[in-house]
């Protein structure tokens, strides 16, 4: 197939296009650079032996996109572009929902327009909000606690009131629970800018000496070493989750949720051990207090994609770690020094 990845020189879309090409399709980017660098798709290019086409430009731009299925003739389109960080999000509602919801929007109007009808977008366990209880399984109930889950949960409406409008509209919803981890070229990998809100590029940073210590959120949460649990996979695992969805998918109209996750709780302390061990650096820290808003424990129930797309993560803990240090310590300053 020939595929547009939207953000595709970030973090998860630069992995999914190694994916894709390694399971045999083509792929066309665009990308605006606005939480990414060139870089990342030049070192895609290097490790697939491949060129890769890119639109410079927002995908909110109908004139943009409408030039791309001009003159490509895309069977489908993986949407990673948006903005992503939650404390960003409270503070900057509009800019959420405009990069967001509005791009989305135009997105759609312009494959239906094109008669693109395949559409996986990046949705995220966030919209389960706190649950229940865990594994969390796709009919949980949702509800999110700020302006970034919000307006994943309105995109996902909006793809669901698509597919019950257009007949061949297919829409693949994602929902990622946390991705690490990088290729295992060491090449490509998370790169986020300035400080980093997510553990593990933060442990990252610890281990190769650009920060002293982890602060940990919250030593007191009902979990097995009171430390906050969640569901890291593999970013290679999940990139291949979308392969999957759209091979499995393609051609089959309506709307599709799936979890992406790996069914394991991991908690900090286990992943601050975990990367100690596999680095065989220190990563000193210092139990602090809850961060608001998180959710003592956050898992998945893999079960669905396991059985309707045949895929699971097969990664190990030590993997993920194992990729994210060669990616770290090889690349200290991530693309910027490139
Ligand atoms: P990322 O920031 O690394 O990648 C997003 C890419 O989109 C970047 O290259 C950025 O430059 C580009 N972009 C942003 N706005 C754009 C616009 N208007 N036009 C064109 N390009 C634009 O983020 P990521 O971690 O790779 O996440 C990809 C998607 O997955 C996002 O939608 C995110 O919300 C979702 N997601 C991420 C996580 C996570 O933990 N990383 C978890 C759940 C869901
Ligand atoms: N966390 C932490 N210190 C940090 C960043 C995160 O202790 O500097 C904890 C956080 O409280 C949560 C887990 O690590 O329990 C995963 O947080 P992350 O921000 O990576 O993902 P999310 O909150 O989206 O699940």
């Amino acid at each position: 197939m020939h595929i547009l990845v939207t953000g595709g020189a970030g973090y998860i879309g630069s992995h999914t296009c190694i994916a894709l090409i390694e399971a045999g399709h083509t792929v066309v980017v665009v990308d605006d650079f606005s939480n990414s660098h060139p870089e990342a798709l030049k070192r895609v290019e290097t490790i697939c032996e491949t060129s890769v086409p890119l639109y410079q430009g927002d995908v909110g731009s109908r004139a943009l996109l409408e030039q791309i299925f001009s003159e490509h003739n895309i069977d489908g389109v993986i949407h990673f572009a948006g903005s992503k960080a939650v404390g960003e999000s409270v503070e900057k509602p509009m800019l959420y929902y405009r990069n967001n919801v509005t791009a989305s929007q135009v997105l759609i109007e312009t494959m239906q327009h094109a008669g693109v009808h395949t559409l996986v977008f990046s949705s995220s366990a966030t919209v389960y909000g706190d649950p229940h209880s865990v594994p969390i399984a796709e009919d949980f109930p949702v509800g999110a606690t700020n302006p970034y889950g919000r307006s994943k949960l309105v995109v996902e409406q909006i793809m669901q009131d698509q597919a019950v409008a257009n007949s061949a509209f297919n829409a693949i919803i994602l929902r990622y629970f946390n991705p690490v981890g990088a290729h295992a070229s060491g090449k490509i990998g998370e790169d986020p800018n300035g400080i980093p809100n997510n553990l593990m590029p933060f442990i990252a940073q610890v281990a190769v000496g650009k920060r002293s210590e982890l602060s940990i959120f919250g030593g007191d949460y009902p979990t097995k070493d009171g430390t906050g649990v969640r569901d890291y996979i593999h970013v290679c695992d999940l990139a291949e989750g979308h392969a999957k969805a759209l091979e499995t998918l393609h051609g089959k109209p309506g709307a599709h949720i799936f979890n992406l996750g790996t069914g394991a709780g991991v908690s900090v302390l286990d992943m601050v051990k975990a990367y100690a061990r596999v680095s065989q650096r220190p990563i000193p820290y210092q139990i602090v207090a809850r961060r608001p808003g998180d959710v003592a424990q956050c898992y998945a129930s893999p079960d669905h994609a396991k059985t309707v797309l045949g895929w699971q993560a097969v990664r190990s803990l030590d993997d993920m770690v194992a990729s994210s240090w060669r990616w770290q310590s090889s690349n200290p300053h991530g693309y910027r020094e490139a």
